[in-house]
């Protein structure tokens, strides 16, 4: 067949169809290699994503990379065995909301400073770190680089010159000019690229969706209000007319790409919404209309309430995190009422680190903190795994433990439904059936 099909395809057709192998959205799948044979994993525990309750002494069976049965043990035909009788089981994290490229606060500054290179080796170290630590599928949502190094991270791990969890994402966040990701700092004279992109206008934004699309985004990432922790913009103001969110919105949705839409304003959310964006990340100032909006239109709330905590116990190194603290300190519970208030009204709410720098191993304590705002510990670990997968739209390939899965599985010492931070303690990791606990 496979003859048949090249044979039967013009030599620049076939150009074409390889050229752009990484245009539009990937597949789970396609994003790192799987194992091959059979393998039998034994859990202590098992937490599979679905159920509202663990279960105790259980054999995931694995072939190919996938899961194709979930019940007792059985010797026969296992394969490999490995023992995991004493700990817990459950989905590999998801983590919806990542700047792998980050690594200090004043990360616009850093930016100038460090080469494309640079950043990509700089976080293919991070994403290895976080697969250790149980992320095995990462969101990448914008970066500061000028340059995609994280996409071409990402296209490393996929071809297999390096062992690094499913990475999918946008290219930039987009930016209006004077937003969170340009440079408000520099003084009019001097002309330097930001660490997001900056877009102005309908027609540019259209152009910038197809640009960032052309060079591999999965998704649009658009800055729908200022930043926290940008020096010189305000978050509780709204960033780009519903005009410019709408052909955003529309652009990408004709490519077959979602947008994700960073928004604290009130009215940046709703505008966001009202485009059509298929998640909010963060909704800092969300009032009752927004939450009301985000129920009714089914899109994903994305708090990121962990990454303002971490700073708050740091001490300022930058403009940007004296401002971030600050509104840390006044908007921090009003944040996690909201949120709260989300949860209650069912709006899907999914775990997001907003990984910029911070010790990776903490990245988990977000959900602790889904928990202070109202989820069951057991909701905190479906919304890293099962919501995560559906808010990717890789439900049918990931999120959960259940036969035709591929088997991206994790396991923690003790009981994590009792003390989250179990989750800290990551002993095993495997990822498409391959234990990668000890591999970089
Ligand atoms: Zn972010």
């Amino acid at each position: 067949m496979g003859f048949r099909k090249t044979s039967a395809c013009l030599v620049l057709a076939c150009l074409v169809l390889s050229s752009q192998a990484h245009a539009g959205p990937a597949a789970a799948d396609a994003a790192a290699p799987s194992a091959t044979g059979v393998t039998t994993l034994r859990c202590g525990t098992l937490i599979d994503g679905v159920s509202a309750t663990p279960r105790r002494d259980v054999a995931v069976r694995i072939e190919e990379g996938r899961i194709v049965a979930v019940g007792p043990f059985s010797p026969a035909n296992a394969g490999t065995v490995i023992d995991r009788a004493q700990d817990t089981c459950l989905p590999g994290l998801i983590d919806a909301h990542a700047h792998v490229l980050i690594k200090t606060d004043d990360y616009q500054v850093d930016h100038l400073r460090r080469s494309s290179g640079y950043k990509a080796l700089r976080g293919l170290n991070v994403v290895q770190q976080m697969l250790q630590s149980g992320w095995t599928t990462v969101r990448i949502l914008g970066d500061a680089d000028v340059f995609y190094a994280h996409l071409d991270v990402r296209t490393a791990i996929q071809e297999g010159l390096f062992t690094g969890p499913r990475l999918t994402g946008a290219g930039h966040y987009f930016s209006i000019t004077g937003g969170g990701g340009d440079l408000n700092f520099i003084a009019p004279e001097h002309q330097v690229a930001g660490d997001g992109l900056v877009v102005d206008g309908v027609d540019a934004a259209r152009k910038a969706v197809r640009e960032e699309i052309k060079h591999g985004s999965d998704w649009i990432k658009v800055l729908a209000s200022g930043a926290m922790m940008s020096a010189g913009n305000d978050p509780d103001k709204a960033h780009f007319s519903p005009e410019e969110l709408r052909a955003i919105v529309d652009e990408a949705t004709r490519l077959g790409v979602p947008v994700a839409a960073h928004a604290h304003s009130a009215v940046g959310i709703k505008a966001a919404i009202l485009a059509g964006a298929r998640t909010i990340e963060h909704g800092t100032f969300i009032d009752d209309e927004g939450i009301r909006l985000l129920k009714e239109k089914g899109v994903y709330l994305v708090p990121t309430l962990y990454v303002g905590d971490y700073y708050l116990n740091e001490q300022p190194g930058s403009e940007a995190q004296a401002k971030m603290n600050e509104l840390t300190r006044r908007y921090r519970a009003q944040h996690i009422a909201a949120v709260g208030k989300a949860i209650k009204t069912g709006v899907k709410v999914g775990v997001g680190t907003d990984h910029v720098g911070f010790p990776v191993k903490q990245g988990v304590r977000e959900l602790g903190l889904l928990v202070e705002a109202g989820m069951t510990p057991m909701q905190a670990i479906q919304a890293a795994t099962r919501v995560n997968a559906e808010l990717l739209g890789w439900q049918d390939s990931i999120g959960t433990l259940e036969p035709g899965k591929l088997a991206d599985i994790i396991a923690v010492p003790g009981d994590p439904l009792r003390d989250l931070s179990q989750l800290e303690q990551v002993s095993f990791v495997m990822l498409g059936g391959r234990d990668v606990s000890t591999a970089n």
